[in-house]
């Protein structure tokens, strides 16, 4: 059967119509962000801290795009007579991202959680030599990357966090209990004797100086005489063991 004349351009027209209403899905990119998944690849952040240069990212990168250089240096030993030992120095980690096909391989291997994705990807340039990435600019990426999603709230407690809540709690123990005993000491210092005023009791008479009657001497007596008339003295003094007379 032959075609109708006019009837492409009203199947045409029928799909023009039924596009016109419905909801647009294009993106009005550069004017409006697009809203991307959070784990979106958009590029490479480095948090130099945690990476050791074990250089195993570099080693599985499969498009050798990550370059890495190093020293080591010598540390001394913590004690004496101990070993030195030695560690690596970071002097350089770039990521050629004009290479990089966005496989997350480094990701996956670091053992160190020291490379991230970020969501950003307007880097784009105009010389595809800066498209190599250098260490200051991967650190720089580190501070968009996302936080990571919460836990579900069902699901267990990782095993650091238990671990920290446990000696949290052993810490917190031995301290009340220090506590506790150091209060208890101070109790027992201040207990009086048996049978003796208890301490701050006002009744308690006021301490003075104790009558020492065996002493040797308290003092050289009161001299030969007390004053003229009685003679060559009332007393030729007091016995050296005998408590001083006012
Ligand atoms: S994402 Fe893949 S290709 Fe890119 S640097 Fe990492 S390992 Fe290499
Ligand atoms: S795998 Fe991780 S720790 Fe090892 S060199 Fe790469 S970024 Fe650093």
């Amino acid at each position: 059967m032959p075609p109708i004349p006019g009837s492409g351009l009203a199947k045409g027209l029928a799909v023009t119509l039924r596009t016109m209403t419905r909801k647009t899905v294009t993106e009005q990119y550069p004017d409006a962000q697009p809203e991307l998944p959070p784990r979106t690849r958009g590029v490479i952040g480095l948090f130099e801290e945690n990476c050791t240069v074990c250089m195993l990212c570099a080693r599985e990168c499969p498009d050798w795009c990550i370059y890495i250089d190093s020293h080591k240096e010598t540390v001394p030993p913590a004690v004496e007579g101990g070993r030195e030992r030695s560690h690596n120095v970071l002097d350089r980690f770039a990521i050629d991202f004009s290479l990089c096909m966005y496989c997350g391989i480094c990701i996956e291997v670091c053992p160190f959680d020291a490379l991230f994705w970020s969501p950003e990807f307007e880097y784009a340039e105009t010389d595809i030599r800066e498209l190599t990435h250098e260490r200051d600019k991967l650190r720089e990426w580190m501070w968009t990357v996302p936080s990571p999603p919460a836990l579900d709230p069902a699901a267990e407690d990782p095993k650091e966090l238990t671990a920290a809540r446990k000696t949290a709690d052993k810490l917190s123990a031995a301290q009340e209990t220090a506590a506790q005993e150091a209060a208890a000491q101070a109790a027992a210092t201040q207990e009086p004797p048996a049978g003796g005023p208890a301490a701050g009791d006002p009744s308690a008479p006021a301490p003075g100086p104790k009558a020492t009657p065996d002493a040797p001497g308290n003092g050289p007596g009161n001299g030969p005489g007390n004053g003229p008339g009685n003679g060559p003295g009332n007393s030729p003094g007091n016995d050296p063991g005998e408590e001083p007379t006012a």
